[in-house]
């Protein structure tokens, strides 16, 4: 006899995220229904997902199209390029804000390519702020670096500096 179909869903839609395989799958989906939290946790991911965009500028998380960090450090330099939000965080709070959010690396196998990663959108903005100072801060790997390639190879024949460093190296 086969469990009722909303266990089922739930423990697939877990089984579906990137890192969880079934068993965490079941374990998770057993918290979600038995646990009070239960009911605070669906209400936070309804509320994310619905009233969470991107900013049309650093492609942080935001209300707004236009975040309030963008909206106070237009045209700043240098501007950082960052993979994660966990590294855009911590660069904000080191005095860093000024961002591009990638949210992923490049990665054919993946199926992640430049247009997942908003990087023509890069090139805009580089263009149209005058961006002067490029800082890439990514973590080590082969994607990242096929990633810095890319966008130094996109920008080629744009007057602007580019650098790279690893994410572990701390402040620039
Ligand atoms: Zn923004």
């Amino acid at each position: 006899m086969a469990l009722p179909a909303p266990y089922q869903q739930l423990v697939q839609a877990f089984d579906a995220l990137p890192g969880v395989g079934p068993r965490a799958a079941a374990r998770l989906a057993r918290y979600v229904i038995d646990d009070p939290q239960g009911d605070a946790l669906a209400a936070a991911i309804t509320r994310a997902r619905a009233e969470l965009v991107l900013c049309q500028h650093c492609y942080r998380y935001a209300l707004t199209d236009t975040c309030d960090i963008c909206a106070a450090a237009h045209g700043q330099q240098p501007l950082f390029v960052v993979a994660g939000v966990e590294d855009s965080e911590r660069l904000t709070g080191q005095g860093m804000s000024n961002q591009f959010l990638l949210h992923a690396l490049l990665s054919p196998v993946a199926g992640i390519g430049p247009a997942q990663l908003h990087l023509p959108q890069l090139r805009a903005r580089v263009v149209n702020e005058a961006i002067s100072d490029l800082k890439l801060v990514l973590p080590a790997g082969v994607e990242a670096e096929a990633t810095a390639q890319f966008i130094m190879d996109m920008l080629a024949d744009v007057d602007v500096s580019i650098s790279r460093q690893e994410v572990n190296d701390g402040a620039p």
